[in-house]
Formats: structure tokens, sequence, C-alpha cells
């Protein structure tokens, strides 16, 4: 009941603009919504080449490497790009709650065990999220796991600086040390959708797969709003 009433406030003092054609309402109009451009091929997390449903491909799979990625948007589209800058810049996390609505139903998942998973975002450093106010990673998490009825879970944190090294399992202590993330405390799921809102390179999800892995994780997605 508040949240709606802040919405509607907020809607009132920042009225949505359409990036793409600028009539009022929403950030991304209905009509425009289709033109949005898509990846026109997912690819191997691994190699960066085309892969079939993003699967990573036998020859590239290592023991701590992820299961998939999927990334729906292509960042070099302008309307996604000026999308996702504005909304870090200009600091309007609403922009990745309807980007991310729109791509959760571009995701194609057929009989594949989506349900097991625990959708968990890269997070951002505490100060970087004090000074955003959000992470957006963790925005597009939440719309995800309504869509598909998932968990969120934060399991990965950052910096490792927050953790003692006493309070961990062996796996978790070598973690710890070697990356920029680390897990939290708590039961480790077996399954992990790692969520983010861009990917380049693929780094930041391997390097958070390798974490999760050596922590007990058994199998990692990937899923990017869009790839750059
Ligand atoms: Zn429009
Ligand atoms: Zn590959």
């Amino acid at each position: 009941m508040f949240d709606e009433i802040e919405i509607m406030i907020k809607d009132l003092i920042f009225p949505k603009q359409c990036f793409s054609c600028r009539t009022w309402g929403n950030f991304i109009c209905s009509e425009c919504e289709s033109g949005l451009k898509v990846q026109t091929f997912q690819r191997c997390i691994v190699c960066q080449k085309p892969s079939l449903s993003g699967w990573t491909h036998p020859k590239c799979k290592k023991r701590y490497a992820p299961e998939r990625l999927i990334s729906i948007f292509d960042y070099h589209s302008k309307v996604v790009s000026s999308l996702i800058n504005t909304g870090k810049s200009g600091l309007v996390p609403e922009i990745f709650s309807d980007l991310a609505f729109i791509a959760a139903r571009k995701i194609k998942i057929r009989d594949e065990q989506i349900w097991k998973y625990i959708l968990c975002p890269i997070p951002q450093t505490k100060s970087k999220a004090r000074w955003r106010g959000f992470n957006q990673a963790e925005l597009i998490a939440r719309v995800l796991s309504k869509h598909f009825s998932l968990a969120v879970d934060n399991i990965l944190v950052k910096p490792k600086a927050t953790r003692q090294q006493k309070e961990l399992n062996k796996e978790q202590r070598a973690s710890n040390l070697r990356s920029a993330f680390s897990v939290s405390l708590g039961p480790i799921p077996k399954q992990v959708i790692l969520v983010d809102d861009i990917t380049t390179t693929g780094s930041t999800f391997l390097e958070a797969t390798i974490v999760l892995k050596r922590a007990g994780v058994k199998s990692v997605w990937c899923i990017a709003i869009a790839q750059d």
C-alpha cells in the first residue's frame, strides 16, 4: 500500500518519458518495446563464441566455470545503452525494474530445471551502494524472482575484508582470500543464477562463479540484461 502511494507520488514528481519516442507514461512505451534490440545469438561465457541457448561449450567447460550465460538486449543499441546509463548515473532505479520486466518476458527457458535455482545479484561494495542508493543487479533479480517464482539470496558479498577467516570452512577461506567477492554466512544452495545489468567479457560472472563453486555450488547460470 505505502509502496504504491510512493510510486504514484514519484510518477507525479518525475513523470516517465519513453527513451525512444518521447511519449509520456513509461521509460519504454509498449510501442517501442518491440524495437529494443535483442541479442541475435547467445554465446559461451568462456570463449565468447556463439552457443545454442548460451550453454558453455563442452570443450570450454572447466570445473569452476558457469554452465550458461543468457543475455537479452544488445548494449550497442542506443536506446538500451541510454536507458542503462541514465539509470546508473541519473540514479533512477525504476529504469532497471522496467527494463528487467521487459527482459524477463523475452527469456525463453523450457523444460529446464530453472525452478531448482536461486537468484543471486552481483554485489556492489558498500560505499558504491550507499552512493547510488541501490544495486541495479538486485532490482533486476527481484523482477526475475517474481517472473520465474524463484527466491533471491544475497549469497555473494563485496568486499572480502568484512569477513573473518576463522568463521569459514576450508573452501570458503580459499575463496575469501582469492577474490573480490566472498560468500555470505548461511547455507549455500546447489544451483545459482547470477544476475547483473551488463556483461562485457564475462569476467565478473567468471570470478563470482569461482567463488560460488569453491563454496559448494554445483551449477551456475548467469543472466545479464545487456551484452556489451
Ligand atoms: Zn516509445
Ligand atoms: Zn566456448
